[in-house]
């Protein structure tokens, strides 16, 4: 199964992504996380994404699109994958289109989480994630036991450098003007599935596997 999710930051993409990879056993591949990565190991790519990403800008496609075909290239991603945060920009998804049919596959599902934004703001601005194990959580909405500690394995918690609310205003912008017009990319497919991500979310979840099964 291959499956693209979509949706504005704060949207719950990481979060649904992670219960969908432990019941389909799939490979979650965010491009975010992977910046982050490089960015801690204080790579080349990484130290050229900081500026980008601290300004909640998109990071050149042509890096994303050089980083995602090294990941491609990884026998891990055989039984099928779900892509976090890529494609973002309509470039991008044309690349993307690239490397699928130079493998003689396809897209099962688009799914594209709907928010509003006030919504939005006020789920970023309290996330947390675990320095160790990426787990996310949100200080208002799921909390860890223990303050600052992940509940899994417990490392610190981090707040995003990104998760500030004059950034991520810019952010929302950015979905607007580059994300959003990729949907319709999809529609000839046929694959694009909407799906409300408001509320409860396993309540959410539900949704996504009543389109998934
Ligand atoms: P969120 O899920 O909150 O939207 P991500 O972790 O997906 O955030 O991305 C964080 C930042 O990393 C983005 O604001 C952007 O700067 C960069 N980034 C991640 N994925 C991409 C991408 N596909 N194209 C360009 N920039 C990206
Ligand atoms: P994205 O990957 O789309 O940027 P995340 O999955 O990281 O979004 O979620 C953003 C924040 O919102 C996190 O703090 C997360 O715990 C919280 N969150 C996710 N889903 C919900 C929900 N249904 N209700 C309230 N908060 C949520």
């Amino acid at each position: 199964m291959r499956i693209i999710i979509v949706g504005p930051p704060g949207a719950g993409k990481g979060t649904q992504a992670k219960l969908i990879v432990k019941d389909f056993h799939i490979i979650q591949l965010s491009t975010g996380d992977l910046l982050r990565e490089h960015r801690r190991q204080e790579t080349k790519l990484g130290q050229a994404a900081i500026k980008y990403m601290d300004g909640g800008n998109l990071v050149p496609d042509e890096v994303i699109l050089g980083m995602v075909a090294e990941e491609f290239k990884k026998p891990e991603l055989k039984p099928g994958y779900i892509l976090d945060g890529f494609p973002r920009t309509c470039p991008q998804a044309k690349g993307l289109d690239q490397l699928l049919e130079d493998r003689g596959l396809a897209l099962d599902h688009v799914l594209v989480l709907e928010v509003p934004d006030s919504e939005l703001v006020r789920r970023l601005t309290a996330r947390r994630s675990c320095s160790e194990c990426g787990h996310i959580y949100n200080m208002v909405f799921n909390p860890p036991a223990v303050d600052g500690i992940c509940d899994l394995d417990g490392s610190p918690l981090i707040h995003r450098s990104d998760d500030t609310e004059e950034t991520v205003v810019n952010r929302l912008g950015v979905y607007k003007k580059q994300t959003k017009p990729l949907i319709d990319h999809y529609q000839p497919q046929g694959v694009v599935r909407h799906i409300d991500g408001t509320g409860d979310m396993q309540d959410i979840y539900q949704r996504i596997l009543a389109v998934l099964k």
